[in-house]
């Protein structure tokens, strides 16, 4: 992939490089159709977004405080939270020429158009081994990890899924490299739409 992109470099070094940009260009559709595995996206936007919005510009990864957005295919942003936790600041969408398309209005709940995001605590977490730790609780700003002592021996971190907001920044913190994120699990049918 890192040769694909290299590709694309130099495809947008070229005179026709604006040409070459347009939105629908198939190469590029059929490049992030070959990708398969989920990528997750800047907040606030989506694949499809990107997709249709997207020219590699590079703007908002520069812009990312942070340094969670990285190099994706084709040069376009994706989410990296290894390097630590999303602050929802906005910048990446304030430096995006193409925000309109890109990003969904920032009052939007930021991971809504892909299928929301929470914390999920892996089977690598230490406590599971009989280790005291508890790590991550320091680094949820919204309080959402909690150490639940009334699990045997040390305890078990229990994740109030309310009040995550996905931010990722539990995943840096955690010396084990249990934590990830999933996308929110639907809301059971409630029993009107059931029968109807
Ligand atoms: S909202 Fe801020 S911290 Fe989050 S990805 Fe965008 S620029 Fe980075
Ligand atoms: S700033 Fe916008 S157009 Fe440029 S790489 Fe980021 S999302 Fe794509
Ligand atoms: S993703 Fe953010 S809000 Fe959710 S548990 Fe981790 S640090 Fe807390």
């Amino acid at each position: 992939m890192a040769l694909l992109s290299g590709c694309f470099s130099s495809l947008w070094d070229h005179p026709q490089a604006d040409l070459m940009q347009q939105r629908s260009f198939p190469l590029r559709r059929a490049l992030f159709q070959r990708s398969g595995t989920q990528i997750l996206r800047p907040p606030w936007s989506s694949e499809q977004r990107v997709l249709d919005g997207c020219t590699s510009c590079g703007a908002c990864l520069n812009a990312c405080p942070e340094a969670i957005l990285i190099a994706g295919p084709a040069g376009t942003p994706k989410v990296d939270f290894t390097n630590g936790g999303c602050t929802f600041c906005g910048d990446c969408v304030n430096s995006c020429p193409e925000a309109e398309t890109v990003f969904a209005p920032r009052k939007d709940e930021p991971w809504a158009e892909q299928g929301g995001l929470l914390a999920t605590i892996g089977d690598g977490c230490m406590l599971s081994f009989g280790i005291s730790c508890q790590i991550c609780t320091d680094s949820c700003e919204p309080e959402a990890l909690r150490l639940d002592l009334s699990v045997r021996p040390v305890g078990r971190i229990k994740l109030d899924t309310e009040a995550c907001t996905g931010c990722g920044a539990c995943i840096e913190a955690c010396p084990e490299q249990a934590i990830s994120t999933t996308t929110r699990p639907s809301p059971a049918p409630s029993e009107e739409t059931k029968h109807a």
